[in-house]
């Protein structure tokens, strides 16, 4: 008989009652060290009073009234977010994969007003995961993703990173966009090289076509910049945010251009919960601390700490783990004994990881842990290697 939760997920056999901080507890009392944040969405951790406050004070005054009226809430978080940002125009949804359905409008209703209908075609790069949407999973076009559910969403042109031939070879008189990840989570945490960013960028701009950033992942001060993009220097056409905006409530965003969102006018696209009182008031309280003065340098100055104690694992364990990846407080391992076992000791050391394709794990602690936190981890991921060398 089918479970009556609808049996998508492979589940750890783990539920927590309470969160503190970088702390997941379970019912018998039992602490996990949260290097996973909920899949890099409660950057300030479990439980951030600030949040809790935001949340609450919201809450006892109004939770949803629809898009049909004004939401003060939403206007001060996308006021924010244009302030802090390339954008000038800033769309609210629920998730990540509801901002990438708005992405891909927008791009073609962009060129459709511009009297170039025929410009549909969305680039897209193997390992990138934009959703499980019809349009996100068409987006990313793994066989995984994509098998049993077409007819798939048509206009996606696949390639593989790092190939800037097969990308100007690409590029024709039906193109609409280039859709990238700056730092790819679940292909495996790949950053993209700042040069390769770049010259999406410049061709971009030289055959008028627009970049789309998926930042669902690495946004958000995940990287140690607000956004991932920021390290490259190049500014994006549109943004897509999830994640660790909400800080563990669901909410997403577009984020754009004026030009590039010229041609979505009333009507063309909504959400009946998109920036909701709620989730909008958390947002904004989330932007309050990460883009306060000097919370992004002590997530660099931890990253580094992080990544210099990881890269010692790595040569400490040389059976175990091959590499450390990625930016900021976005890190990876890759294992060279199957990841999932890796996540799996962790679990029995109460370390809570995620796994990631091209067998890696990932690493995404909450922006706010600890000096103290981090040497823990470390201490049990050395435990990890440790129960898994081979004898
Ligand atoms: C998680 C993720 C998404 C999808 O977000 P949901 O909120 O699960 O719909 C899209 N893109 C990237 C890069 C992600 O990591």
């Amino acid at each position: 008989m089918i479970a009556s939760v609808l049996p998508t997920y492979n589940r750890a056999p783990m539920s927590f009652v309470k969160g503190e901080g970088t702390w997941l507890i379970e019912a018998d009392g039992r602490r996990f060290l949260d290097l996973g944040a909920g899949i890099a969405v409660n950057a300030l951790g479990h439980a951030h009073p600030a949040l809790v406050k935001a949340l609450t004070d919201q809450a006892q005054a109004l939770w949803h009234t629809s898009n049909l009226y004004h939401i003060p809430q939403q206007e001060a978080l996308a006021d924010r977010l244009v302030a802090e940002t390339f954008a000038d125009t800033v769309f609210f949804c629920n998730s990540g994969t509801e901002a990438c359905e708005l992405a891909v409008k927008m791009a073609r209703k962009h060129f459709y007003d511009k009297d170039q209908p025929e410009r549909v075609e969305i680039i897209t790069f193997s390992g990138s995961f934009h959703g499980r949407s019809s349009a996100g999973i068409a987006a990313a076009g793994s066989e995984k993703m994509t098998k049993g559910f077409g007819p798939l969403l048509p206009g996606f042109v696949h390639l593989d990173l790092g190939d800037s031939e097969a990308l100007k070879a690409a590029i024709s008189d039906k193109t609409a966009a280039i859709m990238v990840e700056p730092v790819q989570g679940e292909g495996g945490i790949r950053a993209i090289p700042d040069a390769e960013l770049q010259e999406m960028r410049r061709l971009c701009d030289e055959h008028g076509l627009l970049l789309i950033l998926d930042e669902v992942q690495c946004g958000v001060g995940r990287t140690g910049r607000l956004f991932a993009h920021e390290w490259a220097g190049v500014t994006p056409d549109i943004m897509m945010v999830a994640k660790g905006i909400g800080g563990g409530f669901p909410l997403g965003a577009v984020l754009a251009t004026e030009k590039a969102a010229a041609a979505m006018t009333a009507g063309s696209h909504g959400s009946t919960y998109g920036g909701n009182p709620l989730g909008c008031a958390v947002g904004s309280a989330v932007l309050d601390i990460v883009a306060e003065e000097g919370f992004l340098a002590e997530v660099n100055r931890k990253a580094s700490l992080m990544r210099q104690r990881l890269e010692g694992l790595v040569a400490e364990h040389p059976t175990v783990f091959e590499e450390v990846r990625g930016v900021g407080l976005m890190l990876g391992l890759k294992c060279k004994v199957t990841n999932a076992d890796v996540v799996a000791a962790g679990y029995d050391a109460a370390l809570i990881t995620v796994p990631a394709a091209d067998n890696v794990i990932r690493l995404l602690p909450p922006l706010t842990i600890s000096d103290d936190e981090i040497s823990e981890a470390l201490h049990r991921l050395d435990a990890v290697a440790r129960s898994l060398t081979p004898a």
